[in-house]
């Protein structure tokens, strides 16, 4: 019997607009999937975003790590 072929990918979800730039979420990031943007956001700061070059391995550190409860794991 073939054996079936199990893919997961996984995607964060950033709300920039809560992001206070701690940038914990970045530094734990096994993948470094997250990086800062050079734009800022409402409150004035540049904030975390997801990058396109690498992935996301839907560990979970970013999401237990951020400080202001900004970010979304999930799985597609
Ligand atoms: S879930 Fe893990 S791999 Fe994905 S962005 Fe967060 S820390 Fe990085
Ligand atoms: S941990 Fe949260 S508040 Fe800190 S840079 Fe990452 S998204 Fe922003």
């Amino acid at each position: 019997m073939p054996k079936e072929k199990i893919s997961h990918q996984y995607k964060i979800k950033i709300d920039h607009d809560k992001c206070k730039s701690c940038q914990l979420c970045i530094v734990h990031c096994p993948t470094k999937h997250i990086e800062l943007s050079s734009e800022f956001n409402q409150r004035g700061l540049t904030y975390a975003k997801a990058k396109k070059d690498t992935p996301c391995i839907g560990c979970g550190f970013c999401f237990f790590i951020c400080p202001e409860c900004c970010i979304e794991v999930y799985e597609e």
